[in-house]
């Protein structure tokens, strides 16, 4: 922060009146229509960048993500139609004396379930609202902010340039104001420190579609933050993250579940249930199992959106082979025992079937 106080030649513990008047003199000395100095356009847009930030006039910067982008239709409850609209973000407004608005962005976390059957979320965003107290004007009496001085409110100034023996008007944009015709300088809006707007949150509910992916992400126009008082809306892009699963790996459109088994049930064969996104199914084994073995099931996995197609669910046998010390000295009952000692993970998976049953 000290180095935008050095620009000003000011002392870091400046009032914002002494940060003004320091700007003014500072500006009308370097500003490029006065000075013809080649390094002045510079010093002057360094001067005016350090009276931006230190008066908090600078704007967040524009977000955006490199993700591919989905329609987001939206009403009081925020829906959408995920895969069939494809939407390309583009900066065109149909009315461009209204500004572009900001795009915020939200990370929801959820779990592969919610991602495999769609769910509905409550979430907090961040928000904006014009300024009541001064209208969105920014000026502290709410009045709207007076003319650029520079260039006279025309937003551009001309510049004499000769060309052979004729001198030439050059039009360009008003380097002070950048084009917006007002002045720079007012008495910022208390209430909202200048900005003609306020923060806050807004609670809402969206929608997210079944065989959501974490690559995804939701574009939800008109609902990300304004950039100035009277702009457009930005939009709200919404990505997500899946959390990891107990039981299943995901691997790519495949779901992985590594089941184990018994050793009795190895040695015996026999029948097991197991649960999938899509229920509990029963599972037959012949005997002598040995562990990593599998059993693919095609259309049991993950909804690939592209294709339309699901993929496999692969149900992998694992086997354990119990520590029992001393085996030589155990009765036959004991290692009977051991053999059918509680897993851990069997007992998650028994457990998961149970609360997923409807
Ligand atoms: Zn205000
Ligand atoms: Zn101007």
């Amino acid at each position: 922060m000290k180095k935008y106080y050095d620009i000003l030649n000011l002392n870091t513990n400046a009032t914002q009146d002494e940060i003004k008047s320091a700007y003014r003199n500072l500006s009308k000395k370097y500003h490029p229509d006065i000075n013809k100095d080649k390094d002045s356009e510079n010093k002057f847009k360094e001067i005016k960048n350090a009276y931006e930030i230190l008066t908090n006039k600078s704007k967040s910067p524009f977000q955006s993500s490199n993700n591919s982008y989905y329609e987001a239709k939206y009403t009081n409850e925020v829906k959408f139609d995920f895969f069939n609209d494809l939407f390309t973000y583009n900066d065109s407004y149909p009315n461009f004396s209204k500004p572009p608005g900001t795009d915020s962005q939200i990370k929801i976390e959820i779990t592969l379930e919610e991602s495999f059957n769609g769910c509905r979320k409550k979430i907090d965003i961040d928000w904006n609202d014009v300024c009541n107290k001064c209208n969105g004007n920014k000026t502290i009496d709410g009045s709207p902010i007076e003319a650029c001085g520079h260039c006279s409110g025309n937003g551009y100034t001309y510049q004499r340039k000769s060309i052979g023996n004729n001198f030439v008007g050059i039009k360009q944009r008003c380097f002070d104001c950048q084009g917006s015709k007002k002045s720079s300088i007012y008495d910022r809006c208390t209430s909202c420190n200048g900005r003609g707007f306020v923060k806050s949150t807004k609670n809402i509910t969206i929608d997210i579609p079944a065989g959501t992916k974490n690559e995804h992400c939701l574009i939800i126009k008109n609902y990300g933050l304004l950039s100035e008082p009277y702009s457009y809306r930005g939009s709200l892009i919404v990505n997500f993250e899946i959390k990891k699963h107990d039981l299943f790996t995901v691997e790519g459109f495949s779901l992985r579940l590594k089941f184990p088994l018994y050793w009795k049930e190895a040695l015996l064969g026999g029948e097991i249930e197991f649960p999938t996104l899509k229920g509990s199914f029963k599972q037959k084994f012949e005997p002598f199992i040995c562990s990593g073995e599998k059993v693919v099931l095609p259309g049991l996995g993950l909804l690939d959106p592209s294709s339309r197609k699901t993929g496999d669910f692969i149900l992998e046998f694992t086997l354990e082979t119990p520590k029992i010390e001393n085996i030589q000295n155990c009765a036959i009952s004991d290692v009977d025992l051991y053999l059918n000692k509680t897993i851990v993970d069997r007992e998650k998976i028994d457990k998961y079937i149970k609360e997923n049953k409807k």
